[in-house]
């Protein structure tokens, strides 16, 4: 009987830290109920990655039949470039991010990287690809080396360390009694939501994935904090080919190309100056939170 209760309790413990694993990459992308929907194909191939350029060929999705949600869209991300996608709160810009990260197949057509059509690769070799700095990063109960490193096990401290000084997080942990070794989450150091961001940007630079996805990286951050990771993001978004959801249009301004989504479709493509210019939907955004940023008198 003894015996058996042993490995029991071990199973459990082992249940327990899967669990908590899953529930912590489901948060990222706010999946908690979603069914896991995708299985390899039985002739899945690792993706081989050439450069890392990201098309979406003519995609829809919805998640309840009976509301499209994504209807045609063309999204093409050259290697090593970003684009930025901004639109009203709905419009179905984290659903891209997950549709790219396949927590859910295309309802229609294709989405591809370097060519290959992301249902016939294996899932590992995918998100192995993919780097995520979420809206809200979610971390382990455990210590702070641990929650940086698990992107890229076996990294070394000296790893682990230069992530951290990239990610401008150095200072901050050497100031910890315990270092590395400190006890984060919900059961152990609390961090501020710039801080938990930080982490999860030295996550990125530590897995130094080819392909990254910001999703509204910097919205819950006051304006110096926003400085500080704004300059991490621009850090590690060079050479990677990124897609940038932005919420506040005044972090991607300077975005080389700004993809706008409403309801799901695209309605303009251009430039910062090229949209305020096309007096569209991107100026009405622009002028709408301009009117926000004002002092209220
Ligand atoms: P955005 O990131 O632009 O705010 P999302 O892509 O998160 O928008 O969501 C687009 C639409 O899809 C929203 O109407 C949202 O309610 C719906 N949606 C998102 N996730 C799910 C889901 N798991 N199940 C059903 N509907 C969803
Ligand atoms: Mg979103």
């Amino acid at each position: 009987m003894i015996q058996l209760f042993v490995p029991l309790g071990f199973l459990g413990f082992i249940y327990r830290e899967i669990r908590e694993a899953l529930t912590n990459i489901e948060r990222l992308f706010g999946l908690l109920e979603a069914p896991v929907k995708v299985a390899d194909a039985v002739d899945a191939k690792p993706l081989q990655i050439t450069g890392g350029a990201v098309d979406f060929d003519q995609v829809s999705h919805a998640y309840d039949p009976a509301r499209p949600i994504l209807q045609d869209v063309d999204l093409h991300i050259p290697a090593g470039h970003t684009l930025a996608i901004v639109g009203p709160s709905g419009a179905g810009k984290s659903t891209l991010a997950r549709l790219l990260f396949r927590f859910y197949d295309v309802g229609g057509g294709a989405i591809r990287i370097d060519g290959q059509d992301i249902r016939d690769v294996t899932q590992d070799s995918l998100r192995q690809a993919i780097g995520v700095v979420p809206q809200d990063t979610v971390l382990f109960n455990d210590s702070i080396g641990y929650n940086i490193a698990y992107g890229k096990p076996g990294a070394t401290e000296e790893q682990i360390w230069q992530a951290l000084r990239m990610a401008q997080l150095e200072d901050f942990v050497r100031r910890l009694p315990m270092g590395l070794n400190t006890q984060v989450g919900e059961r152990g150091l609390k961090l501020s939501g710039g801080e938990k961001q930080r982490i999860a940007i030295a996550r990125v630079l530590l897995k130094n994935p080819p392909i990254l996805i910001l999703d509204e990286a910097t919205s819950s951050l006051d304006t110096h904090a926003e400085r500080l990771i704004l300059d991490a993001l621009n850090l590690i978004s060079q050479k990677r080919t990124t897609l940038a959801i932005a919420h506040r249009l005044s972090t991607i301004v300077h975005a080389e190309r700004i993809l706008v989504l409403d309801q799901g479709r695209v309605v303009e493509q251009g430039s910062h100056e090229e949209l305020l210019a096309a007096g569209g939907a991107y100026a009405r955004l622009w002028a709408d939170q301009q009117r926000e940023q004002q002092p209220q008198g």
